[in-house]
């Protein structure tokens, strides 16, 4: 599915109430609001990227994804247990020890394919240094 054409999709920045443009520059779609605030969204199921992306595009030194661990013997296949609520749980308690507040919240989006209408809710993350104005 294509989703690249699409119209870039505007958000409500929970910091000052702006309205906020998608960036689509990295892998996950990116708001950047002038009062200083970022956010990072994504599908639920890959939540743990999104953050791990924000967490890079402010320069910080953690991860919200589990580490990789080993699946069978080959050390080839491994699997990254995902936990959503961990991942919050995480930008929660990383973002303010490093001078960030962050905010949580939902973009609606659907798209009809063929006929059926597929959710593509997504889950924002935003965190805006805790110095800045407004
Ligand atoms: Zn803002």
């Amino acid at each position: 599915m294509e989703i690249d054409q699409e119209p870039l999709l505007e958000t409500t920045c929970p910091f000052c109430g702006s309205l906020v443009e998608e960036e689509r520059r990295y892998a996950y779609p990116l708001w950047r609001c002038s009062c200083g605030a970022i956010a990072a969204g994504a599908q639920p199921c890959d939540l743990d990227e999104a953050a791990d992306q924000l967490i890079d595009v402010l320069g910080l030194d953690f991860r919200a994804s589990q580490p990789c661990l080993p699946v069978g013997e080959s050390g080839l296949i491994c699997a990254t247990p995902y936990d959503a609520a961990l991942v919050q749980q995480t930008m929660e308690q990383q973002l303010p020890a490093r001078g960030f507040e962050t905010r949580r919240t939902r973009l609606p989006r659907s798209v009809t394919f063929q006929g059926r209408t597929i959710d593509l809710g997504m889950v924002l993350i935003w965190a805006r240094q805790s110095s800045a104005p407004g």
